[in-house]
């Protein structure tokens, strides 16, 4: 299986979560949101490929992290590949899950398949587009009010706290 990511696997990041955290950027976003930070990833046939297999490998490399943060573009588009890997780094790294979204956490649920694989295989969502006019720089991990940061029950994607 391969992925398509925008940018280079990062480690130690910490403004994606609690803890120093992977980072995960994926190519591809749909929703075009007005004030996106990052219209490169929008084109889901540019960035890169890379095989999952040496994602992991990549990520085995990286000491000392609390867990791995997908970010975008948007990680839903390629679900099935952010789940495995997402499930490698919690079964084989012991870290937790975190994923941005902008889509919300019900039109992920409400989509199903492997979207909501993905959603049931984190810790955390951080969901929602990016609302220029609700934007606001004080808040944690995320860019605007309308966004949330949701503490799921891994393996059923219940809503455990909203942050
Ligand atoms: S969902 Fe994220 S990557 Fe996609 S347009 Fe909105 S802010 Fe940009």
């Amino acid at each position: 299986m391969q992925i398509r990511l925008s940018g280079p696997l990062e480690h130690d990041s910490i403004v994606n979560g609690y803890g120093l955290r992977a980072v995960l950027w994926t190519q591809g976003c749909y929703i075009h949101c007005k004030g996106c930070q990052n219209p490169e990833t929008w084109d889901p046939e540019g960035g890169f490929l890379v095989d999952v297999e040496d994602v992991k490998e990549e990520l085995r490399k990286f000491k000392g992290q609390a867990g791995i943060t997908f970010c975008g573009g948007e990680p839903s588009v390629q679900a099935e590949a952010c789940k495995e890997i997402a499930d490698f780094c919690r079964n084989e790294l012991g870290w937790n899950v975190w994923s941005f979204s902008g889509y919300t956490y019900e039109q992920l649920k409400e989509r199903g398949g492997a979207a909501w694989e993905f959603v049931k295989s984190l810790d955390a969502l951080i969901d929602g587009p990016f609302v220029l006019e609700e934007r606001d720089l004080t808040l944690k991990f995320r860019g605007s009010r309308n966004q949330r940061l949701l503490h799921l029950e891994h393996g059923t994607g219940k809503i455990l706290s909203i942050e």
